[in-house]
């Protein structure tokens, strides 16, 4: 009873700081674990407290907010964690059916519930979920949100719910221009929406996606029917839909979308499995803080906390600098973390981290491990110092804007070990068995500081390495030969001009057909490309300012390195400019992304002006629907298929 007692006060303290300041102290999966504990508690008592949260929905609302009671109650939703539980629930599920019940699968977006109240076509009030009967009127923030429409066609009386979301690259462009940092999105959505001014709400640039109707004047059937409606109306859908009529679907949907996951520009913490029909939704109920009838499966957390340990400076392949958090190690997406990010000293500051201090750790998108800010401070925290020496060579360290960068040019070892295993890396020259290990070997024991020496290496020399045999140096040398045959595209990734990744490298080859036309490119010419800045350019033509450069690419040259500059190669999609939108039955997005380019198109993210053709597969969202408004082409999948032909 004293744990049950600790961890209901626990919880709750977490809940005010989620719901109502929306500054959470504590992971989502920390705050889960202790709520499993204490459901199983009050399984093994019996007993459940009257202030315990497995009682209550979210958090009461503010005061400060005019209160609204929702014409339907919002739910929580019930969450497994594995297939196992997914499939305990489906079996209660088929006890009351009789048999397996369609099903629906969604995204379960990551933000702060909206309820939407629209009458004669209007949108009248908004509302956040509060504990789920009455919540804080939040109209005018939420009018400033461009995906809420203001008005809709059906003219009765319906209620909306969908998720306040805060896209990660609105985060990313928030937290550059802000003194105050953003921890996360769902805290970042949630705390604008929250916001009494609403141009705070609208400087954050938030999206909702609408997912429900909770009440409506007429009879909506199935989940499949809601959303047709739902998108009929003008709302943003997001994320794959899919009708789910047994186990194996249901698995394929969610390798599906924990693929997909790491390549959306939005948090989603799982899925959401309901039942398609409507009138077996009533015959399963709700428990006082969930339906029955729906599920949320959970993903392993990308966020957790942990203590800062350390922070060591790393010097990269150009020659920065940058702070790297050596972490008590954690788990995180089924990985153990114990190294993170910290972008810059300026990050640091603005985010107040300190040695010692436990911080939230983020993994999202695929990228390395985040430090995201503080969740707590201990009297022992030091402050970060930043670099003074080089901690490669001991030169003396130069900052320019946010980054500190090694003054010692040439001298500096670690930086030409590192820019050379980039050099010889999967997507730039590929060449394979060149690792870190094998170009540290080749600078101390070879003297090889240049990359075009790599291209002089006999195997009399490659003897001399430890480890290096018949076999293995045959493979290092007919890997370096090989790569003498490559793309423009590739070539430009390698050198490592700073900042420039694999996207740019090919958006700079497509512009300019030839190295000779990159050279003279003006810095007017370079920033017309899509997503390239005043700071890309710049590094981009003073690259090839540099005499040094210059002599390195004449030096590479003169190997027989050649490429096909082939960038402007005519086919079917020569002069388009394509957004894939939906889900296509044959190809994954990343496929027909490469089939199309093959035939000289371009694909975009986005519709905006400039947008030729839209490819519309399955579930299409609000990509289509903006195509429509624009009047841009639009075909399908088999329309696409022959476009390929
Ligand atoms: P929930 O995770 O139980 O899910 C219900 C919510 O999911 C709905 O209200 C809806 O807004 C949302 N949702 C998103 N996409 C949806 C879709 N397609 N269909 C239906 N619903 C969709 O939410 P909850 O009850 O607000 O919160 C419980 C969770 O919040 C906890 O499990 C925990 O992770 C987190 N939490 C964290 C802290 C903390 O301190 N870190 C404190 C309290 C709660």
């Amino acid at each position: 009873m004293d744990r049950m007692r600790e961890l209901v006060d626990l919880l709750n303290k977490y809940s005010y700081e989620y719901y109502v300041l929306d500054s959470p102290t504590v992971s989502d999966s920390e705050y889960d674990r202790l709520y499993d504990e204490l459901v199983e508690l009050e399984k093994q008592t019996g007993v459940v407290l009257d202030d315990s949260p497995t009682k209550r929905i979210g958090g009461e609302p503010l005061k400060k907010f005019e209160q609204s009671r929702h014409l339907n109650k919002l739910y929580s939703l019930d969450k497994c964690q594995s297939l196992e539980g997914f499939e305990e629930w489906i079996n209660r599920l088929i006890k009351v059916n009789g048999k397996f019940p369609e099903l629906t699968a969604e995204y379960k977006f990551d933000g702060l519930t909206l309820n939407l109240l629209y009458e004669n076509g209007k949108l009248v009030k908004a509302a956040t979920r509060g504990n789920g009967e009455i919540g804080e009127v939040v109209t005018e923030q939420v009018k400033t949100i461009r995906s809420v429409p203001l008005s809709i066609p059906y003219k009765g009386k319906v209620e909306f719910q969908g998720e306040g979301i805060m896209k990660l690259s609105s985060l990313e462009n928030y937290n550059k221009n802000n003194p105050i940092p953003l921890k996360n999105a769902r805290n970042g959505a949630a705390g604008a929406i929250r916001n009494l001014d609403p141009k705070e709400t609208a400087k954050r640039k938030l999206d909702v996606f609408c997912y429900n109707i909770g009440y409506s004047d007429f009879e909506i059937t199935t989940q499949r029917g809601m959303r047709d409606f739902i998108k009929e109306q003008g709302f943003m859908t997001e994320g794959e839909f899919a009708v789910i009529k047994s186990i194996k679907e249901a698995e394929d949907y969610i390798r599906r979308a924990e693929e997909n996951r790491p390549k959306l520009d939005y948090l989603i913490d799982g899925l959401v499995f309901k039942v398609n029909d409507i009138s077996l939704r009533e015959n399963l109920g709700y428990t006082e803080k969930f339906p029955r009838w729906a599920i949320a499966y959970k993903f392993k957390a990308d966020e957790e906390t942990t203590i800062l340990k350390d922070v060591i400076w790393q010097i990269s392949r150009t020659g920065k600098i940058n702070p790297l958090a050596i972490l008590e190690p954690v788990e995180l997406s089924g990985a153990t973390v114990k190294r993170a990010t910290l972008n810059n000293i300026d990050d640091i500051k603005k985010k107040k981290i300190k040695i010692g201090s436990r911080v939230f750790v983020r993994r999202s998108n695929d990228v390395i491990p985040e430090v995201m800010g503080v969740s707590e401070y201990h009297d022992t925290d030091r402050e970060i110092e930043p670099p003074k020496k080089c901690p490669a060579c001991g030169a003396d360290v130069v900052k320019k804007g946010v980054f500190y960068y090694c003054a010692g040019g040439e001298a500096c070892s670690s930086k030409f070990i590192k820019a050379l295993t980039h050099f010889a890396s999967k997507d730039a020259m590929d060449i394979e068995g060149l690792s870190e290990k094998t170009s540290e070997a080749l600078f101390n024991e070879l003297r090889i500081d240049s990359f075009s020496k790599i291209y002089d290496l006999t195997p009399s020399d490659l003897e001399k390495l430890e480890g290096y045999k018949d076999k293995k140096i045959a493979n290092l040398l007919n890997a370096i030969e090989k790569s003498k045959d490559t793309t423009l595209a590739r070539f430009i990734y390698a050198i490592g001009i700073e900042g420039i990744g694999k996207k740019t490298a090919k958006d700079l080859t497509k512009k300019f057909n030839t190295l000779e036309k990159l050279k003279n490119a003006t810095k007017e010419e370079v920033s017309q490309i899509d997503g390239v800045g005043e700071i890309l350019a710049d590094n981009v033509v003073s690259f090839f300012k540099d005499g040094k450069n210059l002599n390195m690419l004449d030096s590479l040259i003169s190997k027989g390195i050649s490429f096909e500059e082939k960038s402007v190669k005519k086919g079917s999609f020569t002069g388009q400019k394509v957004v894939l939108t939906g889900a296509l039955s044959k190809y994954k997005r990343s496929e027909a992304k490469a089939l199309i380019e093959e035939r000289g198109g371009e694909v975009a993210d986005s519709v905006s002006k400039g947008v030729t053709l839209v490819i519309a597969g399955e579930d299409a969202g609000s990509k289509l629907d903006k195509a429509m408004k624009l009047g841009i082409k639009i075909i399908d999948e088999r329309e696409f298929e022959k476009m390929l032909l």
